[in-house]
């Protein structure tokens, strides 16, 4: 069996065959809260290009939307705990409040009030083990709703997230060529230490939408060791400038015998990330960082340099988002739309997903949000199969 390439549009191959043929070098310096591109021409000649640099944040448009999306999802699972607790209130102990309640009005010898959501922890065994497993518990048909339109809300956000990662990869290739370099760096820790920052912003999904655009162009994205190289704590002119991660700013300052060089940190990085070089490219320990040619650059680039490592250069990506007015910047008024939009006819779905609760191996090995064949019972509460 021979794999070809899978399909790509004309524009595609069009930008594609454009970004193979600009020649230049670049670094990239992934992170929590950014992405830094800056590319040099890989000649080294200033007469050759200008250096382009770009940073990709989340604009404030993007982080509303999350953060609101963030909400309802918070909300759903709330009621979902909710269901889950008013229909099987026998699995649940009464929170500390029901219960000095409860005490306070037998004390005062009033009757005992009909609890019907119990607010505290499930019912365990000395183990710890739930008494009854979840997936035994009586699930309502408005649960099981709301875990369908949880589920497919959830598809659709990751689908948004992979959308807007191809999207910018497309304009950082297209604007740095697709020879680049990035410190190997792993995404699990940064998730560990600042996870929620990391799940609004993907980067390890920017950086591999990166490295496949990379491919597809012809070009490479390279992982160069951040042990071997400590891109960050270096200057372009060869000197070692330690910084904490709460310094944005590099400063080579010239009273301390430094260069002069004034930018932001993570710009600074990428643009050093440029001059690594790999004695075999799949082994990202064998990188060193070449202060010879960075120098050279510096000198050669100055001005440029200096503007492009202060603010991004390169043309700005395209908005993201689905909708027509996403597209527009923000204020504008769209024209009305006077005639109905095609039907909807894919409604939601209304049988239930995957069951979390069953064990793993049980589940169907498939896509997110692959349903279960419709049982066509119709009961109010349907007892969950195990
Ligand atoms: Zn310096």
């Amino acid at each position: 069996m021979v794999l070809a390439p899978g399909y790509a549009s004309t524009a595609t191959r069009t930008r594609r065959r454009q970004a193979a043929a600009l020649e230049r070098v670049g670094g990239v310096d992934g992170n929590v809260s950014n992405l830094a591109v800056v590319s040099f021409p890989a000649t080294g000649d200033p007469g050759d290009g200008p250096v382009r640099s770009a940073r990709i944040i989340l604009t404030g448009q993007e982080q509303r939307t999350w953060a609101a999306a963030r909400k309802k999802a918070r909300g759903r699972q709330r009621a979902l705990d909710r269901s889950r607790r008013a229909t099987n209130p026998q699995q649940y102990r009464p929170s500390r409040r029901q219960q000095t309640r409860g005490e306070r009005r037998r004390a005062a010898g009033l009757p005992a009030k009909a609890m019907t959501v119990p607010a505290g922890p499930r019912h365990t065994a000395a183990t710890g083990k739930p008494q009854q497993a979840y997936r035994r518990d009586t699930l309502s048909t408005g649960y099981r709703n709301l875990r369908a339109r949880h589920s497919a809300a959830a598809a659709s956000a990751a689908a948004a997230s992979h959308h807007r990662a191809r999207k910018i990869a497309a304009a950082l290739v297209a604007a740095h060529g697709p020879n680049l370099t990035i410190e190997d760096c792993d995404i699990r820790t940064w998730f560990r230490l600042w996870g929620r920052a990391c799940s609004a912003t993907t980067p390890g999904r920017l950086i591999s939408a990166l490295a496949a655009e990379c491919t597809a162009t012809g070009g490479r994205l390279l992982r160069a060791s951040t042990f071997t190289t400590a891109l960050s704590q270096h200057c372009l002119c060869g000197r070692r400038l330690p910084k904490s991660l709460r310094q944005r700013t590099h400063h080579c300052d010239p009273a301390e015998g430094g260069c002069g060089l004034k930018g932001d940190r993570d710009l600074v990085s990428a643009a050093l990330a440029a001059f690594t070089t790999l004695t075999a490219p799949d082994v990202p320990t064998t990188a060193r960082l070449d202060h010879t040619r960075a120098r050279t650059a510096q000198i050669l680039f100055t001005q440029g340099l200096q503007e492009a490592l202060t603010e991004s250069t390169a043309p700005k990506s395209a908005p993201s988002g689905r909708t027509r007015a996403a597209a527009e910047p923000p204020g504008t008024t769209l024209p009305r739309q006077r005639t109905a939009s095609a039907r909807r006819n894919a409604g939601p779905r209304t049988v239930a997903t995957p069951d979390e609760t069953r064990p793993a191996p049980q589940r169907p090995k498939a896509h997110a949000g692959t349903t279960r064949p419709h049982t066509g019972r119709s009961r109010t509460h349907i007892r969950d199969k195990s």
